[in-house]
């Protein structure tokens, strides 16, 4: 059955292609996003659709949408140079936009999905993370105004849960890549994906040994969605499994890219988390997910994208806080 969805976020990377695939279930989406880090190009495709519609508003001031059936907050500056900037309206959207958005859901007896982290772990030292884990989070660096946050919303999640019987989910999202993510975001992806494309140095922060697990876009809105139907409350981690070190991602960048550049090593960024990898047996056992595109698959396909970027964007540096 076609249902009234709100999507905050909806300008954004992970959101745009959430109402994509929303819209194309037969849903009405209305967006919001107050465009602090998304971006209208990523919804101009929808333009002519008459079931979606895109407001610019800011979450963390209380409003009402009329009825909605359900409410995926995806809202909030996501990469590790953008929170840095936006600190504190990083810290705002994930607790004041995450409650005004619960209090949404109660209104209507709407369902509630909250985009958590894989940042809900910090540094970890359990690995692969579970999700039973609490995570190494240190709560006053650099990172905490997002690993916070999150946590934060986390918990008023399922304060509203318990609280007050509205039906959640948790998802904790791993690192993921794809067309609309920003170029200029800073992240690894798209840093090395720009420097490959204009022949610059590919930079890698520290020695290169950390790890990350980098999922396709389209698997992980699979397991977004899929989670949404579900009846699990609690937190379920989407992200692929496969784990490469930092310097492994370079080199796969090169081969998609074609690139002969060399590598240039910069400090590595505070609280920079050693190792990252999801354990996916709830994703598997609860909602039949797991990823289908393989990282150089995946980098392929987004490389139309950032050579679209090209003209206009510049990349981004972790700076030491
Ligand atoms: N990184 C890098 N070069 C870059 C950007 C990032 O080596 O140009 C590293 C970063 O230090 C981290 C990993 O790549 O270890 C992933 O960083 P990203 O900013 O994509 O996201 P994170 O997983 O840290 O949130």
């Amino acid at each position: 059955m076609a249902h009234t969805i709100l999507v905050t976020g909806a300008a954004g990377f992970l959101g745009s292609h959430l109402c994509d695939v929303l819209l194309a279930e037969g849903n009405t989406v209305l967006g919001v996003d107050n465009l602090s880090t998304g971006s209208t190009a990523n919804v101009d495709h929808l333009k002519g659709e008459a079931r979606f519609s895109l407001i610019e508003k800011d979450i963390c001031q209380p409003f009402d949408p009329g009825p909605v059936d359900y409410v995926f907050n995806m809202a909030s500056p996501a990469s590790p140079v953008d929170y840095a900037r936006l600190g504190i309206e990083t810290l705002l959207v994930g607790s004041a936009g995450t409650i005004n958005t619960l209090e949404i859901a109660k209104r209507y007896g709407a369902g509630y999905l909250h985009a958590s982290t894989s940042e809900c772990y910090g540094d970890p030292e359990m690995h692969p993370q579970v999700e039973t884990y609490w995570g190494n989070v240190n709560p006053i660096g650099p990172r905490s105004v997002y690993d916070e946050a999150k946590r934060f919303s986390e918990a008023a999640t399922m304060a509203y849960h318990r609280y007050h019987g509205v039906r959640t989910h948790l998802v904790r999202i791993f690192n993921t890549y794809g067309p609309r993510l920003q170029a200029n975001d800073g992240r690894v992806i798209s840093n090395l994906m720009m420097q490959a494309l204009r022949g610059q140095p590919l930079s890698i922060y520290g020695d290169g040994s950390q790890t990350r697990s980098f999922c396709y876009v389209s698997d992980l809105i699979d397991g977004i969605v899929r989670l949404s139907k579900s009846d699990e409350v609690m937190p379920v981690n989407i992200g692929n499994p496969e784990e490469w070190t930092i310097l492994e991602c370079a080199e796969e960048v090169r081969a998609v890219t074609g690139s002969k550049d060399p590598i240039t090593f910069k400090p590595l960024p505070q609280d920079d988390p050693l190792r990252r990898r999801p354990d996916i047996t709830r994703a598997k056992t609860l909602l039949g997910w797991q990823p289908k595109i393989r990282l150089r698959e995946g980098l392929e396909r987004s490389l139309d994208y950032f050579r679209s970027c090209l003209v206009t964007a510049d990349t981004a540096e972790s700076t030491p806080l």
